[in-house]
């Protein structure tokens, strides 16, 4: 007989955040690579090289950008942050100037 299998969630990829430093499934992040010494997003998370993960909130990236936390975790300090960032609103739903992370207070 097989042992009921646990949750997959605890199998499940885990990173860091690096704009909030908070830790969250693979899947729920959006993963970034330098490409040609820009910074862009990697929607198939398949990108070969380093990546450095956000979440898909408006909030952390502009945490990510300020800390210069994105050409640091990617070792890549010549790299140009702003096709990320462009990569970043294009995927946002519209109105994300008020949706921000109702939920979670950042300290
Ligand atoms: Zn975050």
């Amino acid at each position: 007989m097989l042992a009921a299998r646990v949750d997959s969630a605890d199998v499940e990829p885990v990173r860091t955040c690096v704009g909030c430093r908070g830790r969250e499934n693979k899947a729920d992040l959006l993963r970034l690579t330098v490409v040609g010494g820009a910074i862009r997003v990697d929607q198939a998370q398949r990108r070969p090289g380093r990546g450095v993960y956000l979440h898909p909130r408006p909030s952390c990236w502009d945490q990510a950008f300020r800390k210069r936390a994105l050409t640091r975790g990617l070792r890549a300090p010549t790299a140009d942050p702003s096709p990320a960032s462009e990569d970043l609103r294009r995927l946002t739903p519209e109105g994300d100037d008020q949706s921000l992370d109702r939920g979670g207070p950042l300290r």
